[in-house]
């Protein structure tokens, strides 16, 4: 029988331990590799800094959120 291994990812660089937060961690980091459109035309926006955004095609800077251009809702 194989061995059965977890799917860990990008999170497999912390080594062992840390379980939960590195679950959380795959999240995040999957997220952060989902293009990001442009709300100006239909280009993509490059994270520029920290909630600065750069478009690849029309080159306009804009701020949107610090990670996702996009930030989900909380519930409150
Ligand atoms: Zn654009």
């Amino acid at each position: 029988m194989a061995v059965k291994k977890k799917k860990i990812g990008a999170a497999g660089r912390f080594g062992a331990g840390y379980g939960k937060v590195k679950n959380k961690l795959i999240a995040v980091e999957r997220k952060q590799r989902i293009k990001q459109e442009c709300p100006f035309c239909k280009g993509w926006a490059k994270r520029d800094g920290r909630s600065i955004w750069l478009c690849t095609k029309c080159g306009k800077n804009f701020a949107g959120g610090a990670f996702h251009l996009k930030t989900q809702k909380t519930k409150n």
